[in-house]
């Protein structure tokens, strides 16, 4: 039987975000049910017995806007249309604010078993400039909670390039990273917004980052990816890989 990782793409957001180009509409229920139909409808089209789903990846948008019952029926839908291996690695991306004691205990038993965190930065400045919703001790709050729910791969994106960030900005993110201890963090640099001497600044603050996550034990295994050894996202791998 072939293996396969599966992305299910959630196009919905509380807001746009300035500085960001994937393709998102409002969160409103009644577009968000006729799309998860044809979801499941897109999956009865491709439906194929011959393969084993072994990574699932709910990206978006902000797909911790779906509950527990959405989610559990879209895993059912797939396997029924391709089959879910028992040990799939099943991810998540969450926005901080919506990381509550019972979203994530009901993402677990959904089946969910690693979370991407979109945290962005740590710092109050930082997170003010891209007007995220959340603040940073949100930011820090849902890791520690999906920790305390019992999420043990946990991934942090983290925004790099901002005019807010400093190199001593910087350090105390990744202090708190080192103090969190993700399994995993992604680093972005900051497109579509126009910044004087951004190429060299952003490759200066790039190498900063990855130094820093190198110090703490982590291994750079792609261009934006830093894992803890063993905890390289085996879905962000197939693309690499060019696997189903
Ligand atoms: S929440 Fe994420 S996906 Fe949605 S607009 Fe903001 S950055 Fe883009």
């Amino acid at each position: 039987m072939s293996k396969a990782g599966l992305y299910v793409h959630f196009p919905f957001c509380r807001r746009a975000c300035f500085y960001c180009h994937f393709f998102k509409r409002r969160h409103r229920p009644a577009p968000v049910g006729d799309y998860l139909a044809r979801l499941q409808g897109e999956m009865l089209l491709r439906r194929d017995p011959a393969l084993e789903v072994d990574t699932v990846y709910f990206g978006g948008g902000s797909p911790s806007l779906l509950d527990a019952g959405q989610i559990s029926r879209q895993l059912d839908a797939a396997a029924k249309h391709f089959g879910l291996a028992s040990r799939a690695e099943v991810t998540l991306e969450a926005n901080p604010e919506d990381l509550s004691p019972p979203l994530l205990k009901e993402l677990r038993s959904a089946g969910i078993n690693r979370l991407s965190v979109g945290a962005q930065s740590f710092q109050e400045r930082d997170l003010r400039f891209l007007r995220r919703t959340h603040d940073a001790t949100q930011a820090i709050q849902s890791l520690t909670l999906a920790r305390e729910a019992g999420f043990r791969n946990i991934s942090v994106d983290l925004i790099i390039g901002l005019p807010s960030q400093t190199a001593g900005s910087m350090e105390a993110n990744f202090r708190a990273v080192a103090a969190l201890a993700p399994a995993h963090v992604s680093v972005y640099i900051l497109e579509n917004v126009p910044r004087p001497a951004a190429d060299e600044r952003d490759a200066r603050l790039y190498f900063q980052a990855r130094q820093a996550l190198l110090d703490l034990g982590f291994e750079h295994y792609e261009v934006s990816n830093f894992c803890r050894p063993g905890r390289a996202s085996r879905h962000n791998l197939k693309y690499w890989r060019m696997e189903p």
